[in-house]
């Protein structure tokens, strides 16, 4: 486990670092905005572990994942100018659908930079929501160019999906939730992509529940957040192949890194297999659909041999958009 106490560059970045309070007005700014997503538990699993879950169901959260808390805590700090122009992201996935739904509820325009090869279903949701989508060429064009071209030409504001501090203050808002709601865990398990969503959580955690270990889970193959931590600075790694498309990043940022390497107790790994279980018992045993990203934290509490036996385990379930076609797909393989 690292040292969480033991800060690495504490000058360097703590200045410009999120804190609970950001979180806690986050959580204003989303009150009556977001879903308050239930918490669920499953005695079939309390047995199989010998502990209690608590799962924190941000499948079902608007949008299917949480990433509506960071996007709305964001744009709705636009100043008014920014709001005439609009926000910009570059995103195949949850985020853009965040985005999208976020500059439709504050009156914005948006505009989605993706993929040309995305899949129809997500372009289709987020053209839904009213934003623009713009398509590139992966395999010739560099997407950061090009979104940073379209924003300065219509004055647009980019959006990152994990390295700003208004996202990360907004994904916080789930554990904060949660541990209003269940105060005494001892282990808080999380989802983790490029740290938005775990840095956010370490925020509200460190605040609410000092005693409690948190522990973020990454994609075997994409575990760029746990090289980092070994090397103690950011190590970028090619993108992984995984089923967790929502963990295919290839570095974590230097903000959320900065608050990861401070905070975290753990990040551990799970492979493509213990996701597929993790999303069948959610299925069959607690009849929620969960995406393989969002199953992470679970594959992690059944299989990373950590000592649960006893203790008050929070799961974060980060989101649940599959199509059913590959959700049925990948559990009958
Ligand atoms: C984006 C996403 C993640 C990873 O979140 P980060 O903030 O990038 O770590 C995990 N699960 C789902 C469902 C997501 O959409």
């Amino acid at each position: 486990m690292t040292d969480a106490a033991a800060p690495a560059h504490p000058a360097a970045t703590s200045a410009a670092l999120p804190t609970f309070e950001d979180v806690r007005a986050a959580a204003s700014r989303l009150k009556g905005v977001a879903h308050r997503t239930p918490v669920l538990g499953s005695r079939t699993i309390d047995e199989q572990l010998g502990a209690r879950l608590f799962f924190k169901c941000e499948n079902l959260q608007r949008i299917g994942a949480f990433k509506f808390r960071g996007a709305y805590n964001a744009l709705s700090q636009f100043t008014p100018e920014q709001r005439k122009g609009g926000a910009l992201a570059f995103s195949s996935g949850n985020h853009a659908q965040a985005v999208a739904l976020a500059a439709q509820l504050l009156d914005m325009p948006a505009l989605i930079v993706m993929p040309e090869d995305a899949p129809a279903s997500k372009m289709a949701a987020t053209r839904g929501y009213g934003a623009q989508v713009v398509t590139y060429d992966r395999f010739t064009e560099d997407r950061e160019a090009i979104a940073r071209k379209l924003a300065a030409e219509r004055g647009m504001t980019l959006i990152p999906p994990y390295n700003h501090r208004d996202v990360i203050a907004g994904q916080g808002t789930a554990v904060m939730e949660l541990l209003e709601e269940v105060p005494d865990l001892d282990y808080l398990f999380v989802c983790l992509g490029g740290g938005g969503l775990l840095s956010g959580s370490l925020l509200a955690a460190n605040a609410l529940a000092p005693q409690c270990k948190v522990i973020g889970v990454e994609p075997e193959a994409g575990n760029d957040v746990q090289q980092s931590l070994r090397a103690g600075h950011i190590v970028k790694i090619d993108t992984p192949r995984t089923i967790a498309d929502g963990a295919q990043t290839q570095a974590p940022g230097d903000i959320t890194f900065a608050i990861i390497q401070q905070r975290v107790s753990d990040v551990l790994t799970v492979n493509d297999e213990q996701l597929v279980e993790a999303m069948r018992f959610y299925a069959e045993r607690m009849k929620i659909v969960v995406e393989p990203t969002g199953a992470l934290s679970l594959a992690a509490a059944i299989h990373g041999n950590v000592p649960l036996a006893g203790k008050r385990v929070g799961i974060v379930i980060s989101g649940g958009n599959v199509d059913l076609q590959r959700f049925s797909q990948l559990l009958s393989d």
